[in-house]
This record gives structure tokens, sequence and C-alpha cells, in this order.
């Protein structure tokens, strides 16, 4: 019954996201009170980018605020069509896809409206530390929010936390260094829904610049570990899908990373440019459908200098 639902669910994410990047899909959790409909808006490709937005009958919880301000006035839109307020935003971590458009929402809500996060995550929207800021200010001019107009988070959460939102209860685990500084996972065990910001992603290439890939598969085969099968990551980049197929790809792709760059290290300790070269052009071959997951030029370079640096 529980399968025939999530193929279903499957079926309705295909056919949706099919039709256009602009087109949030949602997914009504109805076995549950209060009834929870999980909305998701996904920024147009290129380097397309998930925000969730959950509505309760109490109102609204926003995960993550999306990358631009204009694609977070396209995601307000529908949020309004449903005349609900805006009562609370998780952030999952520190990567400006995932807090670029917060202005838009937070002018849109509730006074106060509480913005949650961890402390490291508070601490680099507060300082900059990693330069994010300033360089999506100069690439992307205007549709970016300089520093200053970005809201702090007003409630900081570290692992074991609960949040209670609209009649909901998310489970708050934090994670520091995978896929960036930290990242925090929000879980609904009532609604089998994880929130995984870019913790996986799917068919989508991932961020392994940062050199946290050991630990960050340790993460994987322990989170993997954690969650009903039927659980559903709700994540960053491409289509949310069962916990255990996104993990075990996940950590598919990394290994097999951190295997072509051992492979390359060997002997003379550099990976050559044209080392570089044959592993990029092993990639694409193997995941051919893959998109970005940043505005890099050189993503996959990035990443294979990443774990070079870890490794060696
Ligand atoms: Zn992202």
């Amino acid at each position: 019954m529980l399968s025939n639902k999530i193929k279903l669910i499957n079926v309705l994410f295909a056919f949706l996201v099919g039709l256009s990047a602009f087109f949030s899909t949602n997914l009504t959790l109805a076995q549950n009170q209060p009834t929870v409909t999980i909305h998701r808006y996904e920024s147009p490709p290129i380097d397309a980018v998930n925000l969730y937005w959950i509505e309760t009958n109490k109102g609204i919880i926003l995960i993550d605020a999306g990358r631009f301000l204009s694609q977070a006035r396209y995601a307000l839109d529908e949020i309004l069509a449903v005349n609900k307020p805006i009562l609370g935003i998780l952030i999952t971590h520190p990567h400006t896809d995932h807090y670029g458009g917060l202005p838009v929402f937070v002018d849109a809500a509730i006074e106060d409206v509480p913005i949650y996060a961890s402390e490291i995550t508070y601490n680099d929207l507060k300082t900059d530390s990693q330069g994010f800021i300033k360089a999506r200010n100069q690439l992307h001019g205007n549709d970016f929010p300089d520093k200053d107009t970005i809201p702090l988070p007003n409630h900081i959460v570290k692992t074991g936390d609960t949040i209670k939102l609209g009649g909901l209860t998310f489970e708050v685990i934090d994670l520091p260094e995978n896929e960036t500084i930290t990242t925090t996972l929000y879980y609904l065990s009532q609604q089998n829904a994880l929130f995984a910001g870019d913790f996986v992603v799917n068919q989508t290439i991932p961020f392994l610049g940062d050199g946290f890939s050991s630990n960050w598969l340790n993460q994987l085969r322990s989170q993997q570990l954690q969650y009903p099968e039927e659980t559903i990551i709700y994540h960053g980049h491409g289509k949310p899908d069962r916990v255990e197929r996104l993990i075990k790809a996940q950590i598919k792709y990394i290994e097999t990373m951190r295997r072509l760059v051992a492979e390359a290290l060997a002997g003379d300790r550099e990976v050559t440019p044209s080392e570089q070269e044959q592993i990029v052009a092993q990639l694409e071959k193997q995941h051919s459908d893959y998109k970005t997951s940043l505005v890099l030029p050189n993503l996959r370079i990035g990443n294979i200098k990443g774990i070079a640096k870890e490794l060696s």
C-alpha cells in the first residue's frame, strides 16, 4: 500500500518536473494529522536548486530560501496564493543557493519570523567567512542580496533539538564537514520526511571542493541506518526520493571520485592536467545526465583538486 503510494508520488514528481522547472511539486501526506503538504519550488535550470515550503492548516514553514531574489519572488507568489502565514524558515547550510532569497520571505512573513540555523551557518552568514556572499554580489549584481540585507538566523539549533512549528515537530541533526562546513538535517518522523540540504543530491554533481569527502562518507553510512525505508529525502538539487536509493548513490559517487583521484595520485603524488581531463571524461561518461549543483565554471576540476588535497 505504502509502496504503491510512493510509486504514485514518484510518477507525479516525474510528470510535474517534466512540465517545467518553474512548477513546484506538491506532495500531500494525508495519513497524519494535521494535513501536511510538502511543496517543492525548483528554480529554472541551469544550476537548479530546490526550496521547500511545507503547508499545514496553521501556516507555512520554509526549508531554505533559494539562490536569487528573483527566484524567491516566483516561489513567494505560489506561497501567497494559499493565503497562509509564513511561520518559520529553516536553513540547512551556508551555501548561497540556499539562503540568497531570504530577504524576500522575511519581508513577507509574520513579524519577527523565526529563522533557524546551526551556529556555524549563523556565523558564516554574519561574517561571510568563506567569501561566498561577496562573490555572488560581484557575479549577479542586484539579484543577490548585499551582506547587510540578509536576515540573520535568530534561533540557533544543534543536534538533539526539536523545533515546533505549524503543528509539526522537526528533529535537528547537525553534521559538520560534508558537502559544506556544516549541514543541518531537519527530520519530520511522523511524515517520513527528511530535509537534507545538499547532504545528498539526485543526478547532480555534488560539491567536493572543501575536501571533506572522508568525513562525508562516514556520515552517509551512519545516517543510512537512521531512518525507516519509506523516508523521503527532500534535498537541494534534483528530485526527492527514497532514503536508501539517494544515500547509496551519493556514497557510490564519492567513492568513485576518491578512487579515481587516488589512482591518479599514485606514483607522482599529483593529479596532472591530463589526468584531470581523463577523470572528468570518465565521470561525464558515467553520469552524462548529471547537472551541476553550483554556478562554478569547473566544478568537476574543483572537486578533483579538493579530494587530491584531502588524500595527499
Ligand atoms: Zn546547493
